[in-house]
């Protein structure tokens, strides 16, 4: 197996998007074979050896970032397997690891499926997007990567490859698995004894429901309880065709009813995506788009699939909508072809590239937000926000799935001072968040970077019933030590 040591091939695993720094690490291993994932587990409790694993970077959290450990690089494990229709809908698809994402949806499409989760970074590895339990502007419609897993690979911190299809390991009554492996031999836990919040998305913390399945617990447990090695995804039919809309606000009270008459489907509309840009996200895109309608105070980008039978019906359906709503439909963006839709995805893109190209003429990084509330608050997390910032006169933009009322707060600092009052207003946004029935995180996860905050969302005895069931799969503390939870609660456990 290959490793490398040298500062110049190691630089590049003490990143992400995160801008978490400091990161070290003494090497980087680049297994090619399952077996080779597990050897190097299997010894590392005995050569006093941690790891962390690393996918593609473009985590936002520093889940990656090893502080001290050696990283394990899944780049090598990147087979993607042929599609298996089951029926005239679904279509199975396996992935190593390493594979990337925009190469199992290309490959998916060229068959005529359809891969639905989409995190708009599409590089990212599919092994990673279901340690992060990644979504996306779909999501809305199809949920997060957990609802298009049907099994995983995992290498366990001990050793052991443990194949899990859906169904096959379930707790019991109390809550309990009981596994028996070769290496780490019986192992039997509790699954954690906490309730989760009723936000549409929600990715903070380990998965935790009555009668749950096994397979549920390592989605979106960020690296913790095992190195996911390859999945087994669910494809569907791929939509005859896709409309989709960047529709323009003249005044919130309009967009807000839009977004909520969209979301009842009682105006004949079934979207897939409902995204939010916020009147700051489009002066920041309208150096890139002077078309921008000129005191627009939001957008909503919408998609939807139709056919060719139903598709002038869905049209007039979301132009009657947009009408009734305030929003001039022949200002609108509209596309219905692939060319169409690239130009709109290329829009949607361009808005983190303008923010960071901002963000490095400043001195400071920027602190943003991946929270969500339930549903029917989406409008009290966006005020809440802007009022928040407004009244500190911050640069900032809120974006993102508004569907989920799951919006991107990104404050923008200008200076060190600024950067402090952020980090200031960020820890009140979290406790007025979680005091709304919110989430720490609805996408992204957590990482090094708020596992702090993940004690204010589930109490310290929340926390310890992680540190239990991570215990009991990784009783020598070798995986991804520093993601989720806080290190301190690893000494604190009595
Ligand atoms: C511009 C931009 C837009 C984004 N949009 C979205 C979005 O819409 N929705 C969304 O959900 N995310 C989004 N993301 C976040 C990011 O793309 C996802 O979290 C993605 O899953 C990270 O993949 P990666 O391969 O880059 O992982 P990395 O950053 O390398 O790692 C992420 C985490 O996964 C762990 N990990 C990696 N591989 C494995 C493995 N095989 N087994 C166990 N643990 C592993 C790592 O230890 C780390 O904790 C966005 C990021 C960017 C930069």
């Amino acid at each position: 197996m290959i490793s490398r040591q040298d500062p110049a091939a190691v630089q590049g695993f003490l990143e992400d998007t995160s801008n978490l720094k400091h990161g070290w690490t003494p090497g980087v291993f680049f297994p090619e074979s399952e077996e080779e994932v597990a050897a190097l587990l299997r010894t590392a409790a005995a050569e006093g050896r941690r790891f962390t694993v690393a996918g593609n970077g473009t985590g936002t959290t520093g889940g990656r970032i090893p502080f001290g450990d050696h990283v394990i690089a899944m780049h090598r494990l990147n087979r993607v397997g042929g599609v298996t229709p089951l029926d005239d809908h679904t279509a199975t698809i396996r992935a190593q690891a390493g594979a990337e994402l925009q190469e199992l949806q290309a490959r998916a499409a060229a068959a005529g499926w359809f891969y639905p989760p989409d995190p708009t970074e599409k590089s990212c590895f599919i092994g990673s997007t279901v340690a992060n339990n990644s979504s996306g502007s779909r999501s809305y419609l199809y949920g997060a990567t957990r609802r298009h897993v049907r099994a995983l690979r995992v290498a366990l911190p001990q050793g052991d490859i443990l194949e899990i299809a859906r169904g096959q390991y379930l707790a019991d009554a109390d809550g309990r698995f009981s596994l028996d492996l070769p290496l780490a031999g019986h192992l039997s836990f509790l699954r954690p004894d906490y309730g989760m919040p009723s936000t549409s998305k929600h990715n903070a913390g380990y998965f935790s429901a009555p009668g749950m399945d096994l397979v549920d617990l390592f989605i979106g447990s960020e690296g913790t309880l095992g190195v996911i090695l390859e999945a087994e995804l669910l494809l569907r039919l791929a939509p005859a065709k896709v409309f989709a809309c960047l529709c323009w606000f003249m005044d919130e009270d309009g967009l807000f009813g839009f977004i909520d008459r969209a979301r009842s489907g009682g105006s004949g509309v079934a979207p897939r995506a409902l995204e939010l840009f916020d009147r700051h996200s489009l002066e920041f895109l309208r150096q890139s788009y002077p078309a921008i309608p000129q005191g627009t105070a939001g957008a909503v980008y919408i998609e939807e699939e139709t056919t060719p039978d139903d598709e002038e019906a869905c049209l007039e359906a979301w132009m009657s909508l947009m009408e009734s709503s305030g929003s001039p439909s022949d200002l609108s963006w509209a596309a219905l072809d692939a060319e169409g839709m690239a130009r709109l995805r290329e829009f949607r893109h361009r808005l983190p590239v303008l923010v960071n190209e901002w963000l490095s003429r400043q001195s400071e990084s920027k602190v943003s937000t991946d929270m969500a509330v339930p549903d029917a608050q989406a409008r009290q997390l966006y005020e809440l926000y802007r009022d928040a910032c407004e009244a500190e006169s911050f640069t900032f933009i809120i974006f993102g799935h508004i569907g989920n009322a799951h919006l991107h707060l990104n404050i923008l600092p200008r200076d060190r001072a600024e950067f402090d009052r952020a980090k200031a207003l960020y820890r009140k946004l979290v406790t007025r968040v979680l005091a709304m029935g919110g989430t720490l995180s609805a996408e992204h996860g957590i990482g090094k970077l708020k596992s702090e905050y993940l004690v204010q969302m589930y109490g310290e005895r929340g926390i310890m019933e992680m540190v239990r069931v991570k215990k009991a799969l990784d009783p020598y503390l070798v995986l991804n030590i520093g993601n989720l939870i806080p290190k301190s609660f690893y000494e604190s456990e009595t």
